[in-house]
């Protein structure tokens, strides 16, 4: 089983770091800003294979030359269709990068709406999704449209259930109090809230997240859904029930809050 941590940067954003199989070497995602990275390097004397980009904001992407100052030989690796300075290697939909001594092969899903350029990396046992899906919410839609992110999740959600999801951001707690608006209800929010809880008081990411746990309380994954559809139609005057609109004007609803 891989080895992954979340180091804490700037607020609320996490960088997740993969340890190699032999824990002498570390992969990072998203590096918002390098010195968390150094420290933890530092600290469990690791050298740098590699950096993943999920897309070109700052909060993801702004360690980049720091670590490349530091560390010459990691692969920094990002999104073709998004502007990302730094890059030494571009990837999109359906490439793949392969790390021999992490016994890992991540795949590339093009998961335009928050960026248009915005990639995510998975396999079977993980996703790295960046702004794009968080736990109980998901991504704003910055340059794409409604669509576009609607048929991004829908990607992510035909992964297995088991997939474990590593989002950018810890908004699990504010995002479960908003879907329980939505679905005053539903049992399992309930149960993911008490478990996401334990973990904040207790100082620990409430991340990573299955997909299950994601498809039972997540609206956004949920726009097909009779109580979701009938909360959307009930806030905003919407007649429409088909789940591009039900997630536009939900993702609306949401940005009000
Ligand atoms: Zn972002």
């Amino acid at each position: 089983m891989t080895k992954i941590v979340a180091l804490p940067a700037f607020q609320d954003n996490y960088i997740w770091a993969i340890h190699s199989l032999d824990g002498s070497h570390l992969i990072v995602v998203d590096p918002g800003t390098a010195e968390p990275v150094f420290a933890y390097l530092h600290k469990h004397k690791l050298d740098l294979t590699a950096v993943l980009i999920t897309h070109h904001h700052w909060d993801h992407s702004g360690g980049i030359n720091k670590q490349k100052e530091h560390y010459p030989n990691a692969a920094i690796i990002g999104p073709q269709k998004d502007n990302v300075q730094g890059l030494t290697q571009l990837v999109q939909e359906n490439d793949t990068v392969t790390f021999d001594e992490y016994g890992l092969t991540l795949r590339v899903f093009d998961i335009p709406g928050h960026t248009l350029g915005h990639i995510a990396y998975y396999n079977d046992e993980m996703l790295f999704c960046g702004d794009t899906l968080f736990s109980c919410g998901c991504g704003r839609i910055f340059e794409g449209t409604s669509s576009q992110m609607y048929h991004s999740l829908d990607k992510l959600k035909s992964l297995p259930p088991n997939t474990l999801m590593y989002c950018g951001h810890e908004y699990t707690l504010a995002n479960i109090a908003f879907a329980q608006t939505v679905e005053p209800n539903n049992h399992d929010l309930t149960q993911r809230k008490e478990n996401a809880l334990k973990l904040r008081e207790q100082g620990l990411p409430t991340l990573p997240v299955t997909l299950a746990t994601e498809l039972q309380t997540n609206p956004f994954l949920r726009c097909d859904k009779p109580e979701v559809i009938q909360a959307v139609q009930k806030q905003t005057s919407l007649k429409a029930a088909d789940p591009v609109s039900i997630f536009a004007n939900l993702r609306e609803w949401k940005n009000r809050t």
